[in-house]
Parts: C-alpha cells; sequence; structure tokens
C-alpha cells in the first residue's frame, strides 16, 4: 500500500530531541497521529507517526515498524498541532510530549475502549426482599425501569459501594446501554445578580477565541457565570472543558455541574483508575463527552467539537507541572483556546500576576465581581501584634479568648498554619544537637526532620526520608530530647486539651491521604461548633457554612523568602484562607497573628486588599525584571558527584553565551544570571545547581534555546548530570 520508498518518522517516548524512522508494516495504512509499535534496541515501543516522507538515501538500512495500532489517528487537527507547539515551547522531545497527552492505557498502546453508558436494573428477586439504608434508597430509585450510571451520579451520593452489594446478593445487574444525552431534568439554580449579568453579556457579545479574566472574591458567584456559560455552549451543541485545581474536584463540584447542566458531566482526576480515564479520554474523543470536568492533566483532552474552555482558580499552583514535561495547564489551555477558535474563561478571587497583567493591558477582558453573592457579607480582618506576648502553643491569649467565644456563640473555628507534623524540630536540651536530614541541606543550614506521629517518627519533608527517632542524644547521651516548635499534629494535640468541650479536627496532607477524607471529615463535623486545625489544604474545597472565625498563624516565615513570587503565593493563600469565613448569614471575622504587623505586604493586603497588593507587587517585579516583565527559563542541573552540576552548567552557559544581549552588545535580549547552587543545594542527597536564563521577549529567550539546546544535549558533561529545562518556571 506504501510506495517502497515511504518512511514513518516517528516520535518515540525517549528523552532525545529528535524523531526515529522506520519502514512502514506490511499492513495497514500509516497515517500521522497514529500510533505505532515499532522495535528499538531489544525492546518494542509505542510511538505516534509525526511525519510519513520518502526514504532518506543516506540512511542506510531502516527497520520495519511492527504494526499500525490505530485505523483513525488519535491525534489529529487541532490536539496535534497544540502538542507540537507545546514540545517547540518547553524544548521537550515531541515523543514525550505526546506520551504526557495520552492516558496511561493508550500510550501502552490499547486500543481506545469501549464508551457505552452502563444502566444499573433491579432482577426479579429483587421484589421480594426487604433492604434498608443506602440500598433501599437505591432500590427505590432504580424503580422498574432502571437509571444510567450518570443519572444515579446525579442523584444519589456515593451509591456505588449498595450497588454492588446488592449485585453481589443477585439483586441488581449492571447492563451497557447506548451512551446518550438523556440525562436528569436540569435544575435552574439562582437568577443571576446584575455583576454575573454584566459578565455573562459580555461572554456572550464575543465570537471566537477570546480571554476573559472572572475577578470576584470567594462567593461571589462565578461558578455560576461558569454554569450559565457552560449551558449556553450545550445549548449550540459544543463541548466544554472545565479545569479545577488538583483540591478543587470534589463531589460536591460535580454533584453541583451534574445536577445543574442536564448532560454526563465526565470527571477526569489523578484518583480514576488507568481504564476510567482512558474511557473518558476516548469520550471526549468521540465527541460523546459533552463537559469535561478534570485537574491538570484533562488539558489533553481531543476537543472535536468544542465551545467553551473554562480555567477556575487559575493562579493555583497546581497546575504547573513539576516535572517530565513542566507545561502550564492554564497557558496551555490558552493556547488551544485560541487555536480552538473557542472562549477561554479564567476564574480567580486572587487571579495570578500574569492574569491581571493582561487583563490591565486589555488582552483579557476584565469581569468583575465585587459583591459575595446571595447574603453573605465579606468578613473583618484584625492583625494581631504577638510581639513580647505569652504564647500557648504559638497562640496569643487573644487569640485563644476570641476562639472560645466564636465557639461558645455557636460557630466553627479554622486554625491555618502551614507546617505540617508535631512540631518542626527535635532538640537536645542539655546541647543543643537536632534531629537533621542526611540527604539534605540548604547555604545557612541544615535542613531539620521534623518530628511526625506524636514523636515516634522523624520525617525530612523535602525528600521524605523517615526515621526513628534515637533514644537518646547522639553527641551527649542525654535523655532530654524534646520536640520543638508546633506543627499542626501538636496544635490538634493542643487545642483538643484545651477546648475539650467541642471536636477538633486535623486536615493536612498526612490527614486525608485518601482521596474522600476531606469530605468525610467535614460530613463528620456537620454545622456544630468545632476547631478545624490544617494547612493549606483548608484554603479551598468543601462550603463551611457555620465557619465564623478564622485563625492564621505562624505565617510569618513567608514574609521572608528569597523566591519572587514568595509574596504573591503568602497573599493568595492570606485572601483564600481568609475567604472562608462567614459564608451564609453570620458575618466573619478573620484574625492574623504575626510579629511582623508593619510589613508592608501585610499592610497593603489588609488597606487595600489583594487588588491593592498585585499592584504594589507588579511594580516591583517591572522595575526588577521579573514576570509578567520578563520571560524566565531555568537549567536545573543534580547529580551525586558535587562539581558535576556546576560544572555542566558552566558549559552549558558557554554554549549560550553568544546569544546574550552583553555580546551582541543589544540593550535588552537574553541575560544569563549563574550558576548557583539550588535554593536546596542538596536534595535526598543529590548536588543540586542551577543557570537562569532572563530575557525581554519571549523571541530572544526560544531563539537562543533553539539554537543552543542540540550542543548543550551533546555536552560531555551533559551525560554525568541529570538536567532538565523549565521553561516559565514557578519555583526558582
Ligand atoms: P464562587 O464560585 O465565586 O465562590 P459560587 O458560584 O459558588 O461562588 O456562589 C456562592 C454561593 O452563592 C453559592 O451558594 C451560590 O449558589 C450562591 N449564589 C451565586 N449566585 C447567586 C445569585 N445570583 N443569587 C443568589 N445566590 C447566588
Ligand atoms: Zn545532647
Ligand atoms: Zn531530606
Amino acid at each position: 500500500m506504501h510506495s517502497p520508498d515511504t518512511v514513518l518518522r516517528v516520535a518515540l517516548p525517549l528523552p532525545l530531541p529528535r524523531l526515529f524512522d522506520y519502514l512502514p508494516p506490511d499492513a495497514g495504512v500509516a497515517m500521522v497521529g497514529g500510533r505505532v509499535r515499532v522495535p528499538f534496541g531489544s525492546r518494542s515501543l509505542v510511538g505516534v507517526i509525526a511525519e510519513i516522507g520518502p526514504v532518506d538515501p543516506g540512511l542506510g538500512e531502516l527497520r520495519q515498524a511492527e504494526v499500525l495500532l490505530d485505523e483513525t489517528p488519535l491525534l489529529q487537527g487541532e490536539l496535534l498541532d497544540s502538542l507540537r507547539w507545546l514540545a517547540r515551547y518547553t524544548h521537550a522531545p515531541l515523543g514525550e510530549v505526546f506520551a504526557t497527552a495520552l492516558p496511561t492505557l493508550l500510550r501502552h498502546g490499547e486500543p481506545l475502549p469501549d464508551t457505552h453508558a452502563w444502566a444499573w436494573r433491579l432482577t426479579p428477586e429483587a421484589s421480594g426482599t426487604r433492604l434498608r439504608g443506602k440500598p433501599a434508597r437505591l432500590a427505590e430509585l432504580l424503580g422498574d425501569a432502571g437509571l444510567d450510571e450518570d443519572v444515579l451520579d446525579a442523584r444519589l451520593d456515593d451509591w456505588r459501594p449498595a450497588a454492588r452489594a446488592l449485585l453481589k446478593r443477585g439483586l441488581t445487574e449492571r447492563v451497557a446501554v447506548p451512551a446518550s444525552a438523556h440525562a436528569p431534568m436540569p435544575e435552574s439554580g439562582p437568577v443571576p445578580n446584575e455583576e454575573q449579568d454584566a459578565a455573562l453579556d459580555s461572554l456572550r457579545a464575543r465570537r471566537g477565541f477570546a480571554a476573559s479574566l472572572l475577578d470576584g472574591v470567594t462567593g461571589s458567584g462565578k461558578t455560576e457565570v461558569y454554569l450559565r456559560a457552560i449551558a449556553d455552549c450545550l445549548a449550540s451543541g459544543k463541548q466544554a472543558l472545565v479545569l479545577v485545581p488538583e483540591i478543587g474536584l470534589t463531589p460536591q463540584t460535580l454533584q453541583r455541574f451534574r445536577r445543574r447542566l442536564g448532560v454526563p458531566v465526565h470527571a477526569l482526576h489523578s484518583g480514576l483508575a488507568d481504564g476510567e480515564r482512558a474511557r473518558v479520554w476516548a469520550a471526549a474523543w468521540r465527541g460523546e463527552a459533552r463537559v469535561i470536568v478534570g485537574t491538570r492533566s484533562a488539558v489533553f483532552v481531543p476537543l472535536p467539537d468544542a465551545g467553551l474552555i473554562v480555567i477556575d482558580e487559575e493562579h493555583d499552583g497546581s497546575y504547573k507541572q513539576q516535572d517530565g514535561i513542566r507545561y502550564h495547564a492554564r497557558d496551555f489551555a490558552l493556547v488551544r483556546g485560541k487555536a480552538l477558535d473557542v472562549p477561554v474563561l479564567l476564574g480567580s478571587a486572587t487571579p495570578s500576576l500574569e492574569t491581571l497583567h493582561n487583563a490591565e493591558s486589555g488582552r483579557y477582558a476584565h469581569l468583575r465581581l465585587r459583591r459575595r453573592a446571595g447574603e453573605a457579607q465579606p468578613p473583618t480582618v484584625r492583625v494581631l501584634d504577638v510581639r513580647k506576648r505569652p504564647l500557648d502553643a504559638g497562640l496569643s491569649p487573644e487569640l485563644l479568648q476570641a476562639m472560645r467565644k466564636a465557639l461558645d456563640d455557636g460557630g466553627q473555628v479554622l486554625v491555618f498554619k502551614n507546617r505540617r507534623g508535631y512540631a518542626p524540630v527535635l532538640l537536645c536540651h542539655d546541647c543543643g544537637w537536632s534531629a537533621q536530614c542526611r540527604r539534605c541541606s540548604t547555604p545557612l543550614r541544615a535542613v531539620p526532620m521534623t518530628v511526625h506521629g506524636g514523636g515516634r517518627r522523624l520525617q525530612c519533608h523535602h525528600c521524605g526520608a523517615r526515621q526513628t527517632p534515637p533514644m537518646a542524644c547522639p553527641d551527649c547521651a542525654s535523655l532530654a530530647l524534646q520536640p520543638q516548635g508546633v506543627g499542626t499534629e501538636r496544635l490538634e494535640e493542643l487545642l483538643a486539651e484545651r477546648f475539650g468541650d467541642v471536636p477538633v479536627l486535623r486536615i493536612d496532607s498526612a490527614s486525608t491521604r485518601r482521596k474522600d477524607a476531606l469530605e468525610k471529615h467535614f460530613a463528620e463535623l456537620g454545622t456544630q461548633p468545632g476547631i478545624l486545625v490544617g494547612t493549606q489544604m483548608l484554603a479551598k474545597g468543601h462550603d463551611l457554612p457555620n465557619l465564623t472565625l478564622v485563625a492564621v498563624v505562624g505565617i510569618d516565615e513567608g514574609l521572608f523568602s528569597a523566591d519572587f513570587r514568595a509574596g504573591e503565593k503568602l497573599a493568595q493563600l492570606l485572601i483564600q484562607v481568609a475567604g472562608r469565613a462567614g459564608r451564609a448569614d453570620k458575618r466573619g471575622e478573620v484574625i492574623l497573628q504575626t510579629h511582623h504587623p508593619e510589613h508592608p505586604l501585610l499592610l497593603t493586603l489588609i488597606q487595600g486588599g489583594y487588588h491593592a497588593f498585585a499592584e504594589t507587587e507588579l511594580a516591583l517585579r517591572e522595575a526588577a525584571g521579573f514576570p509578567p516583565f520578563a520571560h524566565l527559563a531555568l537549567l536545573r542541573a543534580e547529580a551525586q558527584h558535587a562539581d558535576a552540576p556546576m560544572q555542566f552548567l558552566h558549559a552549558a552557559k558557554a554554549t549560550l553565551l553568544p546569544y546574550a544581549a552583553t555580546q551582541r552588545e543589544e540593550s535588552d535580549g537574553l541575560a544569563l544570571n549563574g550558576p548557583v547552587a539550588a535554593p536546596m543545594p542538596r536534595r535526598a542527597g543529590m548536588y543540586r545547581a542551577q543557570l537562569l536564563l532572563t530575557a525581554s521577549t519571549r523571541r530572544a529567550l526560544h531563539q537562543a534555546l533553539d539554537a543552543a539546546l542540540p550542543a548543550i544535549h551533546a555536552l560531555p558533561d551533559a551525560r554525568r548530570t541529570r538536567w532538565s529545562l523549565d521553561v516559565d518556571p514557578v519555583d526558582l
């Protein structure tokens, strides 16, 4: 079928910046974007055909591909083009980008899965059986006709265990039914207020690609705007993609979308089994999935009938992939929206400075929701100066009093502390020895091991190393080893002692490792008076209508971080945590306890709010030449040998130097900063260093990288280190 001199140029999932040539297999018709299994060394790999062309006679003997895996290319049209763009932008091998975009099973060569819908029916035996609890409610819902799974999803929380239990007893059966659009009648939702209407009018007035920032405080009704914009999109027969942060994709969020949209809502997140991920991807590919709600990697779903892309909490750090292909899902969603020629709606109460800058310069429409929807009032904010005050577990007497009062008034209290574990340090009271991680260090000090499990375990928060604490001090043999400082675990213990009459719940990544643990905790607490203690996991998620006091303690370290984004992150976190107070009819209060009440960040944030902070910060960034006024790329290297990373980065710098502005006598263009040791120069036993590239235009940055990277890949030092390039890094 192929002419004898046709060659397939295949993108393979290998860290090599090139394609690999193969002769076509004997059977089938090869197409660009289709998967193919090929021999590679002694292995067999699955790749994607990137080009089909004539054999280059200079290439010599080519191996033949084993088998074509797709009759219709999996990657085609806009998605294929956008992924090629992403490979160029991240300077990553195309094969690795394709592999990142495909669900695991498809990446491994499995066929595109079936996407029938499934329905549950009662068997005849069920009629004579008495049931109680959830199985009884499920049976009642199923009735004579049975129901599709997505209808069940919308009508009954957590119905699957009950269905499976009945299946085991022979009382239900699960049957495949054609995928259909029949779904429950959508609920109508509140009437939009004036600001929501104005935002919706602006969205409706635009055709084709247009980016809009929906800038509104927590509870101002952004999700209502998304829901109506998605309904418009569905009404015009198009698909919608909604990206949400890792922590925001709760069963509640999905329920809300399902109840309101009247079509099946497909969820895509890291908690799904591989089979389910592949099925959702396939349903999107076939155009059956009309609404896809997912976390970061959902940005790669095919959208053959795209009509709208929504990015909720667009500032959220979880949108940036931190290893492998270091893409930013928000930025890639904008690229796709442009290629698809559909509107992109970015929502946040605390927009990233990049997005705010785009809105202010007119590139994005700036839609604002200034008031909380419904009755809820904004919380009052009080700064508590704790200098020279006695502290109990890090809490001042005034704060403890305010907590007591909020509880006595029947409210709930959230104590926000961004330090998990029992205590940050284990210290010898007699000689000053402290437990340190043997595999990590910073320039100023060793990295202490955090005490966990009430004192039974030591853990390094940077490399994950664990050990049991010594019985006696290794230096002086004293038994006076004491946990120093307060982490969330210890805070929970101390608060439980002090406020014995109310439940105290801890919410952090250790206490909520299981997927639904967070929801379970919240359900357990209900609306009774109680205390929640936790880390930034508490900043988002479930509505807590009875939360009246938010106490923020231990933010002082964040005020003095070296990372240029630290201020932005801290401001966002404070606003998001504060936004949880007083959502319903009760006005909330936020108490910020600090040793630095005069710090400009806090002053600006409290007096002027997030936007005043953002203005100040943008001016600082502009003066210092940082994003969004400059473009960055970070070359990172690490190795077991202490000198190797620096050697490699010096060699890389030499390769890049001819493109630097100083060499070209240009006033702006590419600047090379470093190499320097990484902020954490030793982690998990590896020595680490970095070289920062800054440029006033993207073009200067990418031209230099395009020109220099082949030579950098070929450097002898490159083989002695593990190195990576991060375009638009978020952590420096
Ligand atoms: P956000 O996404 O900005 O946090 P939501 O859309 O979740 O805000 O709205 C917050 C609460 O206010 C929800 O309970 C929602 O049902 C309610 N709400 C939103 N818009 C309106 C409105 N126009 N009228 C009455 N209640 C509203
Ligand atoms: Zn000692
Ligand atoms: Zn460590």
